[in-house]
């Protein structure tokens, strides 16, 4: 078996361990482990005094609590957080990269959208709500449309309900209810919807039709109110019967070859662990390289798991205009915690900690390595469509759900979910490739991982390697030649909005 450790930059003063060792072990010339050491852990290759800097990708990931010996095993009680970089100090546009990786290939099979936007990787009816007022009997409906409707239209692949808590009950006139509101709006646009609209609504709720709909999309056609029906077999018949007049429509919908320019894909991670830093994240990042030199659209987001790196992601931004948003978006994200009497140090989950993730400086470090290299041309607040092409920060919640959900109203087809601990996370509206950060997650979970990166961290495998293998199978399963694995189990999370504004 190839590596036992894992040292990521030589400024380091700690390494991981790549499997757990007992006190005792050898993990390289002169570094004897003095406890036993979990897996992905953190072990010190020099002394470190009281008070002294814990290095880790070449970064302080805080200050030692105590003096910490040689070979000792560094967890998550032992290190001070440090200061979040100033975001007032921050240079723009000082590393941009050109010399990208070339891809495999430079078009894939897709759905093309009527207004020219990005293509479809599923065709997909999609039924949005104005209300949560509408949704038990929605869920009936569709139901119903699954097993009655959707047989005799077999280039359909779904239909999918936009459900969710908002519309009414809530302060609709609040500054941050743009949030909710735009996240709605960009949803009924989703390319994998084919450009049908399909609204449902109660009548008399605070997210009216008009706030959510374009003037030409608020027709009779598109809409059910079922406050102008009489009656549950009325409102189940005007549903049915509109979702077949769309069913139509897009069972006219044909795959054709679609060049890269019109993908748009998203990439997080979730349930993190020390290997997401060093394998999955990074192969995600050479892929989404990759993509981006293809003329791809590629999203990351996680604004609490960037934080701690954002001077690194100012330095890639394409010029001020973006830097400045990128600092206003990071500004407005530590308010909001700070309104709710926290900070950037509620991030890690307990699980991050089992994994060797001592903090969320170390965290960020890894998930950064997602964005790869390329030049950040634009930054999008929370749930806004992209102007244009390229690797592009949209600022989201670290949270899975709620993360996959502002992508998916920012118009993400495809999001590619890296995971250390495991998590069987799946989005109805758009395929999710989850792929793992080590071999112990993917011996367990065979059926639910699509892509191991586990073997560049036992050195059986290059990063540029997996990088490849993963922009083959987004290519795959963006052209529908492949279905993940949370498609093929229909495991799917709830959409869910982010919104910052309160509730009455
Ligand atoms: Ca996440």
């Amino acid at each position: 078996m190839g590596n036992r450790y894992i040292k990521i930059n030589e400024n380091d003063n700690v390494a991981i361990t790549v499997n757990a060792i007992s006190a005792g072990t050898m993990i390289m010339e002169g570094i004897v482990a003095n406890q036993d050491i979990p897996q992905g852990h953190k072990i010190a290759l020099y002394p470190i005094p009281e008070g002294g800097a814990i290095v880790r990708y070449g970064v302080t990931l805080g200050y030692a609590k105590q003096p910490i010996e040689k070979g000792d095993w560094i967890n998550e009680h032992m290190l001070e957080l440090p200061i979040p970089p100033s975001l007032d100090e921050m240079k723009f546009g000082t590393n941009l990269v050109t010399d990208l990786p070339e891809p495999p290939a430079r078009t894939f099979m897709g759905y093309p959208n009527p207004d020219g936007g990005y293509g479809g990787t599923r065709n997909i009816l999609g039924i949005v709500t104005t209300v949560q007022c509408v949704t038990g009997v929605l869920n009936n409906a569709v139901k119903r449309i699954k097993k009655e409707l959707l047989p005799k239209y077999p280039n359909v692949d779904d239909v999918v309900a936009i459900n969710h808590a908002y519309g009414c009950g809530v302060a609709i006139n609040a500054p941050e209810a743009v949030i909710p509101i735009r996240m709605l709006q960009n949803m009924v646009k989703h390319p994998n919807f084919g450009g049908e609209t399909m609204i449902i609504s109660l009548g008399c709720e605070k997210l009216t039709l008009e706030m959510l709909l374009d003037e030409e999309y608020n027709i009779q056609e598109n809409v059910v109110t079922f406050q102008n029906e009489m009656g549950h077999v009325a409102i189940m018949e005007a549903i049915m019967n509109m979702a077949e007049n769309k069913l139509k429509k897009l069972n006219k919908r044909v795959r054709v070859e679609l060049p890269l320019s019109q993908l748009c894909i998203g990439l997080q991670c979730g349930g993190s662990d020390a290997f997401s830093g060093v394998t999955a994240n990074p192969s995600a990042g050479y892929a989404a390289d990759m993509l981006v030199n293809a003329g791809a659209t590629v999203m990351f987001s996680e604004v609490t798991e960037v934080r701690d790196g954002v001077h690194i992601i100012a330095e890639r931004c394409v010029n001020e205009e973006v830097g400045k948003k990128l600092a206003d978006e990071m500004k407005w994200y530590d308010q909001y915690l700070n309104n709710g009497q926290v900070d950037r140090s509620a991030n890690p989950t307990p699980g991050n900690k089992e994994g060797g993730l001592s903090n969320i400086v170390e965290k960020a470090m890894g998930s950064i390595a997602k964005s790869g290299a390329s030049p950040i041309v634009e930054v999008l607040s929370p749930g806004e469509r992209p102007t244009k092409k390229g690797m592009i920060f949209a600022a989201t919640p670290a949270s899975d759900f709620v993360c996959g959900s502002c992508q998916l109203s920012s118009g993400m087809t495809l999001q590619v979910f890296m995971t250390g601990r495991g998590t069987p996370y799946g989005l109805e509206a758009a395929p999710v490739i989850k792929v793992c950060s080590r071999d112990d997650m993917i011996n367990m979970w065979q059926d639910l991982i699509d892509v191991n990166a586990g073997p560049i961290a036992t050195g059986e495998a290059t990063i540029q390697e997996i990088g490849t293998l993963l922009f083959n199978e987004i290519i795959d399963v963006a052209s529908g030649r492949k279905h993940t694995f949370a498609e093929q189990y229909e495991i799917y999370n709830d959409f869910t909005l982010f919104n910052p504004a309160p509730i009455t």
